[in-house]
């Protein structure tokens, strides 16, 4: 078991598979993008397939989601997927992805065993797309949402981060687009990652906001009391149901008591948190000869040190070395 010492364990993998992107979202990246990881410090395939099997064979991970940068620009997606999907315990599969090109791989994607996607999109207006992504990429991403639900990788859920004066006026059209056509939306609260750090606290639209203007166009009644579980969102019906939506709140409503979430970077470095500012290193020891037990074994004590919250706010928060474009969220 992946044990911390204030009671949590962690089940649910997340790992980044490139820290490069196709897209510059001003809330994530620097325009001009970042110094990329070198080749030869990227986990290959099979050192990757090698700490997925002892994640979920040695240490109880029983879900496993892939982000990135962006996780479709990795060449040995379906093989990494495929690899996970033949793991006993079978663990569920998950990806998130900006959905350029996902249109294309859905169908091998979900062949390969992939169980269903998360797809970001913050707008539906292409001018708006173009200046938040800093590429002019918005029917890719509405195509690539179409092929998912179109190869069975459902529920499809998006994700939106709002951003003041940018795109905070669309939380209902967002909404109603993901109603019309079965996807699951939430809204994620900008958090303190990005590598340029731009995040304000005071410019940032909180979850109560959120919630505000959505109540205005639907009747939100929470769904979910019994079943939130460790899931981040907050989930409402919308108009009396079927159909939910979800505001995770990180930075406002914090969920760190409940969370049962490990990360593993594309250079083999755990961490425990998305704001840790430690890491624990397997693709060195690994190279080096060690064990599956051994690995298991730091791995164990990476989870263990776990702190109790992420502290944004707290007045000594510092950010992460490592920005989100490079963890994954
Ligand atoms: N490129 C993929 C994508 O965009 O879905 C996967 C990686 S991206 C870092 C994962 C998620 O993190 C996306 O939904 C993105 O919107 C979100 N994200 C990135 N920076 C964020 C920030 N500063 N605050 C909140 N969410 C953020
Ligand atoms: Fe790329 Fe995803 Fe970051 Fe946007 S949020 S720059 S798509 S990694």
């Amino acid at each position: 078991m992946l044990a911390d010492s204030y009671g949590r364990v962690a089940t649910d993998l997340r790992v980044s598979l490139t820290d490069r992107c196709n897209l510059r979202c001003t809330y994530c990246m620097p325009a001009e993008g970042l110094e990329w990881l070198p080749k030869p410090e990227l986990l290959t395939d099979d050192e990757l397939g090698r700490l997925l099997r002892v994640g979920v064979t040695m240490l109880g991970i029983t879900e496993v989601r892939f982000t990135g940068g962006e996780p479709l620009l990795r060449k040995g997606l379906p093989g990494i997927i495929a690899a996970a999907s033949a793991l006993e315990p079978r663990p569920k599969t998950a990806l998130t992805t900006n959905g350029i090109g996902l249109a294309r791989f859905a169908p091998a994607l979900a062949e390969a065993g992939l169980d269903r996607v998360n797809v970001s999109l913050d707008t539906l207006k292409p001018d708006v797309f173009k200046d938040l992504a800093r590429r002019d990429r918005l029917s890719d991403v509405l195509d690539g949402l179409a092929g998912a639900a179109d190869a069975g990788l459902t529920p499809v859920k998006v994700n939106a981060v709002l951003m003041r004066d940018v795109n905070d006026d669309e939380a209902v059209d967002l909404l109603r687009y993901c109603l019309d056509r079965g996807y699951e939306l939430r809204f994620i609260e900008q958090m303190p990652l990005d590598a340029q750090h731009g995040w304000r606290r005071d410019t940032m639209v909180t979850a109560d906001e959120i919630l505000d203007r959505l109540g205005a166009a639907f009747d939100l009644r929470p769904a979910d009391d019994e079943e939130r579980g460790s899931a981040p969102a907050e989930t409402f019906l919308v108009d009396g149901g079927p159909h939910r939506v979800g505001v995770i709140g990180s930075v406002t409503r914090p969920f760190c008591g409940a969370c049962d979430r490990v990360r593993l970077t594309a250079d083999g470095q755990v961490r425990n948190c998305l704001f840790a500012r430690d890491e624990s290193d397997l693709r060195g020891p690994m190279r080096d000869g060690a064990s599956d037990e051994e690995l298991a074994e730091r791995w164990r004590a990476a989870v263990a040190t776990k702190l109790p919250g992420h502290g944004i706010n707290d007045p000594s928060f510092l950010q992460p070395a490592r920005p989100m474009s490079a963890i994954g969220g």
